[in-house]
């Protein structure tokens, strides 16, 4: 018998699991920081930003 893992699961697997969710805001984290926790695209430009003042 052959296992089928749903495509929707299987989604939310690497977009979860694989990747934990941005500690700011709490969509999927893309850049991984110093400590190890997440941050979005979005949550990091805007870390960027604030880190150029
Ligand atoms: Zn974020």
């Amino acid at each position: 018998m052959k296992k089928i893992i749903p495509f929707w699961l299987r989604n939310w697997y690497l977009t979860k699991i694989k990747r934990p969710p941005c500690i700011m805001c709490d969509r999927i984290g893309e850049l991984e920081l110093e400590d190890g926790t997440y941050i979005c695209g979005i949550c990091a430009q805007i870390q960027g930003e604030l880190a150029d003042d």
